[in-house]
C-alpha cells in the first residue's frame, strides 16, 4: 500500500541477533530510552521492536538453533545480523537487483515481521552485509 510519492531509499531497521531478549532488552530499552513497539514473529525468531527516531532496532532472537537466526549465533555470535531498507518501488528495485547481478535470497517478496513485503539480498553480493529490502 504504497502512495506514488517518491521518499527515497531510509533505513528501516538494524536487526541484532541476541541469544537472550530478556538479557539484552534493559540495555536498548532502559538505559537508552528507545521505546518498545510491538513486531510479529518471523523466520523462527522472537523479535522485539524498539523505535530509534524514524528507524527501529529488532533484537532477533531464535526460536529454534536451526533457523537463520540461530544458526547465524551458533557461527558468528551475538551482533548486527542485517540492516533493512525502506524503498520507494520494492518491485522496481529487486529488478533493478537482478539486472545488475546482485544476488537475491527471495526472487519475489515476502511479507515480514512489520507486515510489509520483503525481500534479502544475498551478503555476497552486498560487501558482506545481509540487506531486506522493506516497502514504506
Ligand atoms: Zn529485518
Amino acid at each position: 500500500m504504497s502512495d506514488s510519492t517518491p521518499r527515497g531509499t531510509r533505513i528501516a531497521h538494524l536487526g541484532i541477533a541476541v541469544s537472550s531478549l530478556e538479557g539484552v532488552l534493559p540495555f536498548y530499552r532502559d538505559i537508552l530510552g528507545l521505546p518498545e513497539t510491538p513486531l510479529d514473529d518471523a523466520d523462527g525468531a522472537r523479535i522485539v521492536g524498539l523505535v530509534a527516531g524514524e528507524s527501529l532496532v529488532e533484537l532477533l532472537e531464535p526460536d529454534q538453533s536451526d533457523s537463520p537466526i540461530g544458526k547465524f549465533l551458533a557461527k558468528r555470535g551475538p551482533g548486527i545480523h542485517h540492516v533493512c531498507f525502506a524503498v520507494d518501488d520494492l518491485d522496481a528495485t529487486l529488478a533493478r537487483c537482478k539486472a545488475h547481478g546482485v544476488q537475491l535470497i527471495d526472487a519475489t517478496p515476502r511479507i515480514g515481521a512489520e507486515g510489509k513485503r520483503i525481500a534479502f539480498l544475498h551478503p555476497r553480493s552486498t560487501a558482506g552485509v545481509l540487506i531486506e529490502l522493506s516497502e514504506y
